[in-house]
């Protein structure tokens, strides 16, 4: 190969290959810390637990108190909103106005599942079971005869709130979905894969054995009741004001000879969450404001009171405009988001080999070619996307390069192989510069879903640098 061809022509290449031991070592460091993160944060509310314990421990505060002491807001203040325990936002205030603009990485905290219904105990064949409603687009086949957890929030009658997580630790039970023998199988044989199995069959095994001490309808289903009312004083009834998940139980594991990739649960979008969280924690006293936003629902289309479609980030900066600069006007906050820089951080698909026909080549990411960006998502003609601009992605590669970031760039799958969305088009909409960029993923919305190790420190790197570019 001519010197004049290499000096034009450009690959993405192994993000591996370029690191030192050192680097490598501290890769892996890094990894066996987010392994922890995902297995406390199995739900969005336990992630924003997490998230805002480790703020308050970082010197963040509660948004709440400094609107209540009318700030200070100085360069370099610490500052946390909790939205519900289901949403949150972190910011370090910037030396300029938030007038001027902020850096911003968006992330979500939910992941696909199965949550209950609302009235889901039943008894049927000498077993008990609960009824769900999955969460988030599953391939409801994936969630059978595997080991599930429960992970819930209830408040009962009086008023009280329950916690329970039940499925993680070892001498704790597992929950179970069946699946049907193959010596059965034959109708089931000839259904397209999408029905195999369908919502109403995912129902979670939870008991077997009777009540015995009278004679009753239901034993099995009772003796449940007990069991529960005894452990957690909790009623039929209560499950109505409940929300509870069923989520795959386990720990995140190391995958392959090498330990190179972490299978885990939930790394759609934990990935880029716990990133954003531990580069905005390296940011002292930025020239911009830094922010990182964790939503929920983006899974289900960033709707609702928790989503990134919620007024939540925008009050919010209102609040702090509010305190910052005298007189208040929201045209303020308006030039604040469309002054706005953001990376939403979302992951992306990572190619395949065992489905190469979905996949364009020359255009996706791979696992192991560091953090990905994706100029737009989207299906049938990129529609309902967020198509980056040039002169952004400019911006973004330039801060990539002078911080020595693997990257790469990707489509999600070839041209009507399908589609996705993100929450990029929402920060869009304000009028902010914004494009996804996040961790390549394996398997994407399975139970366990793979991430390999350099992309994900690579992607903690990336939004460092974002964060540090607003000096
Ligand atoms: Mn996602
Ligand atoms: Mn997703």
């Amino acid at each position: 190969m001519d010197k004049k061809y290499d000096k034009i022509a450009f690959e993405f290449e192994s993000a591996w290959k370029n690191i030192t031991p050192e680097v490598q070592k501290e890769i892996f460091l890094f990894a066996e810390k987010y392994k922890e993160f995902l297995n406390h944060g199995k739900t969005e509310r336990e992630c924003i637990k997490q998230i805002i314990q480790r703020a308050k421990e970082k010197g963040y505060q509660d948004i709440q108190d400094i609107i209540k002491d009318g700030g200070p807001l100085s360069p370099g203040t610490k500052i946390y909103a909790n939205n519900r325990g289901k949403s949150a936002a972190l910011f370090v205030i910037g030396k300029e106005p938030i007038e001027k603009g902020m850096h911003i990485v968006g992330t979500h905290v939910d992941a696909p599942r199965l949550d209950l219904k609302p009235f889901p105990l039943y008894q049927d064949g000498e077993l008990a079971f609960l009824k769900t409603h999955y969460y988030g687009g599953i391939k409801k086949y994936q969630w059978t005869t595997i080991p599930l957890a429960l992970h819930g929030f209830i408040i009962n009658k009086e008023g009280k709130t329950i916690e329970i997580s039940i499925g993680e630790s070892e001498e704790e039970p597992v929950f179970y979905i069946t699946d049907l023998l193959p010596h059965l199988a034959e109708k089931q044989y000839q259904k397209k894969l999408k029905e195999g199995i369908t919502g109403e069959e995912l129902n979670v095994l939870v008991g077997s054995i009777p009540y015995r001490e009278e004679d009753i309808e239901n034993p099995i289903k009772y003796n449940i009741l007990q069991l529960l009312h005894a452990k957690y004083g909790i009623e039929e009834k209560d499950f109505l004001t409940a929300e509870i998940e069923v989520v795959p139980a386990g720990k995140a594991r190391d995958i392959g000879f090498d330990k190179g990739l972490i299978g885990a649960y939930g790394q759609d979008d934990r990935v880029c969450s716990y990133s954003a969280l531990m580069a905005i924690f390296d940011v002292e006293e930025p020239s911009k404001t830094v922010a990182a936003f964790f939503v929920d629902k983006e899974e289900i289309g960033s709707v609702g009171n928790t989503s990134m479609q919620s007024r939540f980030f925008e009050n919010v900066i209102a609040e702090l405009i509010a305190i910052q600069s005298e007189p208040f006007h929201y045209l303020k906050v308006q030039r604040s988001l469309t002054s706005s820089k953001v990376l939403s951080g979302d992951v992306g698909a990572a190619f395949d080999p065992n489905f190469p026909e979905v996949f364009d080549q020359r255009n996706t990411a791979f696992s192991g070619k560091g953090v990905l960006i994706c100029k737009y998502t989207g299906a049938r003609g990129k529609s309902e996307t967020n198509d980056a601009n040039a002169e952004f992605l400019a911006e973004i590669r330039k801060i990539f390069e002078e911080n020595h970031i693997c990257w790469q760039i990707g489509e999600l799958g070839k041209v009507d192989a399908g589609g996705g969305g993100t929450i990029a088009y929402i920060f869009g909409n304000y009028g902010a510069d914004v494009v996804d960029c996040g961790t390549p993923v394996l398997s994407m919305h399975a139970p366990m879903e793979v991430v390999s190790k350099v992309d994900l420190y690579m992607t903690y790197k990336a939004y460092q640098a974002f964060f540090n570019a607003s000096k």
